[in-house]
This record gives structure tokens, sequence and C-alpha cells, in this order.
């Protein structure tokens, strides 16, 4: 392990804690960073479960696929989902390929098979492109992890460009149609697709309106698309997060302002480390959840949807 990983939190996932205090609280250092944002430059370094995430096997043998598994929630399920047995496949963009080899290490380090997929899914040929060689390397796909996003606060209407607005719209909401009408034909019964909405779905930040409207149309479009699966014994559910602390708020998602204060505002005081979210997406992914599908699971520090 490199250096960097030493200094990440330790502590055992299985160890009773107080949530109040296990992780870092606010207030937190201003650290604007052109987005996409990188880990790397985090302060705190953010907790993927890199020291922590204990596998048990609940994943062996399964083939997944994870869009934004360079860093933040995407980079602690590629951990989690490597350690439970899975082959990881995860997309990210070119500009972060620091972030993303660092997570390639750590799923060959769990002996199972990585590969790493740069490239912009705002384009529907690099998404098709992301399924159809993720089939090939692996020999199939049993888990879609759809978490990739943009988002970009602004104060006013006003300040939205129809470029912001679109670019929301393809890399939060196309992108997920164009990956789940590629994945489906390759899908068994027993596979899974898990979707990333946020708790802005039903609570939407008024500096957030695009970004906003897109985790609406995530948790509908999952909910719409489950109905559609169950026939062929496919299971489709959506994690909606509140705030964590990754790469995606100090590069634009929030003000820096806010980002001082990130997770005071829920009944934990606190923002959510990447590693605490990660074994929901295990549970969703497993057969240890057969029964669940069309489901929205709120993981928000307290912060009720
Ligand atoms: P993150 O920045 O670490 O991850 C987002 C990833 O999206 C990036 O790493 C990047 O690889 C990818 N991405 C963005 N645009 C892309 C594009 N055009 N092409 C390819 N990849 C692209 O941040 P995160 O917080 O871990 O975000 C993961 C998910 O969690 C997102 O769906 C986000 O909306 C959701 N979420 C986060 C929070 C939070 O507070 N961090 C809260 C609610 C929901
Ligand atoms: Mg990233």
């Amino acid at each position: 392990m490199s250096d960097e990983s030493q200094s990440r939190p330790v502590n055992n996932q299985y160890e009773m804690r107080d949530p109040l205090t296990q992780y870092p609280r606010p207030p937190f250092p201003e650290q604007p960073q052109p987005a996409p944002g990188l880990d790397a430059k985090m302060v705190p370094e953010p907790d993927h479960g890199e020291k922590s995430y204990q596998g048990f096997g609940r994943l062996k043998g399964r083939k997944a696929l994870i869009t934004g598994g360079d860093s933040g929630i995407g980079r602690a399920v590629a951990i989690a989902y490597a350690r439970e047995g899975a082959d990881v496949a995860i997309g990210y963009l070119p500009s972060e390929e620091e972030d993303a080899q660092e997570v390639i290490k750590l799923i060959e380090a769990a002996g199972v098979k990585a590969l790493a997929l740069p490239g912009d899914l705002k384009d529907e040929a690099f998404c098709t492109g992301l399924i159809e060689k993720t089939v090939e390397a692996f020999g199939g796909l049993d888990i879609l992890v759809s978490n990739a996003a943009k988002q970009v606060f602004q104060e006013s209407i006003a300040d939205i460009t129809t470029q912001q607005f679109d670019e929301t719209f393809k890399t939060n909401v196309y992108a997920l149609f164009w990956l789940t009408k590629a994945a489906i034909p390759h899908l068994k019964p027993g596979s899974t697709i898990i979707t990333t909405t946020s708790i802005n779905a039903t609570q939407p930040s008024e500096t957030l309106l695009d970004y906003a409207t897109t985790k609406a149309a995530i948790a509908a479009y999952t909910e719409a698309l489950s109905g559609q699966l169950a026939e062929k014994g496919i299971r489709a559910n959506a994690v909606a997060p509140g705030p964590f602390w990754t790469a995606l708020q100090p590069s634009g998602g929030q003000s820096q302002e806010n980002l001082k204060k990130f997770g005071e505002q829920v009944p934990l005081g606190r923002p959510g480390q990447p590693a605490e979210v990660a074994s929901l997406y295990v549970l969703l992914a497993s057969q240890e959840s057969s029964y669940i599908t069309g489901g929205l699971f709120p993981i928000t520090g307290g912060k009720l949807m």
C-alpha cells in the first residue's frame, strides 16, 4: 500500500463505535479544485474502506461495472465489490487517471480482475462501449452500478447556461438510459442494476436546480425500469445519499462557504464517508437482497426523505 493510503483513517468495520465521532465533523477547510475533483487533493482524506472493508465472498465470481469508480462513493463500492470476490471495471474521465490507477491497484490487490475504462459518458457510443468492453474482458456482466454524476451549484437560474443544463442531463440521465439499454441484453436472472440518486430527488437544494431535477429523474427511471425487469429476474434499486465527503463537493458541487459546514445540517452532524455507503451497494448487488427491487434507499445521516 502507498504511503498515502497508510494515512487514511483506520477502523474495523465491525467494531461498535459512536457514529457521531467515528469520522471528521465540520468545520472543514476551504479547498477549491477544478471539476472533476480528485480524491487525492481532499483534506481531510476521505475513507473508502481501503484499510477497513473486509469481504466474505458475497459476490464471488460476479462481474461488475461501476461508472465514476475512480473516486468517492464509486471507489468505495469498487473496493468492497473486489474484496467480496467480483471482477470490477471502472469508468471515469481521462483527467482522473491518477485516482483511477489507485483504485485499479486496490482491485487487483483483492485477487480479482480490474478493468480501467476512461472516457466521457455524455457520448452514447462511449456508454455502449463501456458495456461491450466489460462483457468482453470478464465474459459477462452481472452488476451495473450507475454512479457517475455532474453537479454544479448556481445561486440563480440566470447563471445556469444551456450548456451546463445539457451536460448535467447527459451525464446523469442520458448516460443511465444508454448504459441500461446496452446492458440489459447481457444480464442473466439474478443480475442487478443499482443507480445513485440523492436526497435532492425529494428535497431539492435551491442552488442545485438542474442536478436535483436529474436526481428525481433517476429515481423515477429506476422505479419504472424495475417494473419492466422483474419478469426477467433482474432487479433494479436506487441509493439516495445525503452529504458525503467526496471530490464532487469542493470541485463546484457546493460553494466553499457551504463546504466548510458540510454535513452540519443532518442529525448526525457530519458528512458520511464513502466507506459508510459501500455495504449498501454490496447488499443490493448480492443474492441476499433477492426480494428487493424498485426500492429507494436513503443514506443521509438521519435527514428524513
Ligand atoms: P465523485 O466526484 O467522486 O464521483 C463522481 C464521478 O462521476 C467522477 O469520479 C467522474 O469519474 C464521474 N463523471 C462525471 N462526469 C463524467 C463524464 N462526463 N463521463 C464519465 N464520468 C464522469 O463524487 P461522488 O460524490 O462519489 O459521486 C458519486 C454519486 O453520488 C453521484 O451520482 C452523486 O450525484 C451521488 N451523490 C453524492 C453526494 C455527495 O454528497 N457526495 C450526495 C448525493 C448523491
Ligand atoms: Mg472522480
